[in-house]
């Protein structure tokens, strides 16, 4: 029972160019339901490039993409979408929040997109934000949050559909380090109350470690961090 496997996936940027530069270079991951993964590596070893084919948003050169038991590989893109929407949610560094919506209804609204009744999805977007402590913000709209609330208020918006798997890059890393911390608490206690898997790419190794898994990304591979 997995949310993700990844084969053999390859990719490289300007092939067959002078400039060619090989990203992935036969990656495999398996992510078993309910697992909370870290993924450590230096800037430009390719993190955004694995997350990015992970979440649909990508093609790899070659390799197979299997989201959630169903194989992605060559969809098209009505489908990957489909897929993106049902059995995935997105963190960013950035809160990327609409300024013009309260936290309630950035929650609301990826909910209505996916044919939700109103009623049942501002319900589910009250129970997330009471989960990560923002009950009381509810109405107040990103402007009026600080900067550990709006990525907390992202966070439920991620889950609002209840995803498979959450794909996060360095979702704390926008905030200072105390911040961050009371942040990634917050994030781990909804993902584990809501037996949500995750892969979460972090320079943070401190956090890496209180994940169930540490992979570092090496020379274009996968490898289990001991
Ligand atoms: P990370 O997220 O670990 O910093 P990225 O996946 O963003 O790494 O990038 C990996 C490497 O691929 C870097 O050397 C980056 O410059 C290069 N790269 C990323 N995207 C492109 C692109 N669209 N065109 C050319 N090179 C790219
Ligand atoms: P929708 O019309 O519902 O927004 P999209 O295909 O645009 O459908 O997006 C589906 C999911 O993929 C959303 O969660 C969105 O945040 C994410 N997404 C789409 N495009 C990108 C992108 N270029 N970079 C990062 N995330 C993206």
């Amino acid at each position: 029972n997995e949310v993700l496997r990844l084969e053999g996936l390859e990719k490289g940027y300007n092939r067959g160019k002078p400039n060619e530069i090989m990203v992935l270079r036969g990656a495999n991951l398996t992510i078993p339901r309910g697992q909370v993964v870290a993924l450590v590596a230096p800037s430009g070893a390719g993190k955004s490039t694995l997350l990015h084919i992970a979440g649909l948003l990508d093609t790899p050169d070659a390799g197979r993409v299997i989201v959630n038991g169903q194989d992605m590989t060559g969809a098209k893109d009505g489908a990957r979408t489909a897929a993106r929407r049902q059995a995935l949610g997105f963190v960013y560094q950035f809160h990327h929040l609409l300024p013009e919506f309260t936290a309630l209804e950035n929650i609301v609204l990826p909910q209505l997109a996916n044919a939700s009744p109103r009623k049942a999805a501002e319900a589910r977007a009250r129970d997330l934000l009471a989960r990560v402590g923002l009950a009381e913000r509810a109405s107040h709209r990103p402007s009026e949050m600080s900067g550990g609330e709006q990525q907390r208020v992202a966070f439920c918006r991620a889950l609002a559909n209840a995803p498979a798997l959450m794909l996060a890059d360095e979702p704390t890393g926008n905030l200072d380090p105390a911040t961050s911390d009371t942040v990634f608490d917050a994030l781990m206690e909804l993902v584990r109350a809501t037996g949500l898997s995750a892969l979460i790419a972090t320079h943070n190794l401190e956090l890496a470690a209180r994940m169930d898994r540490v992979l570092r990304l090496e020379d274009g591979k996968l490898v289990e961090a001991t």
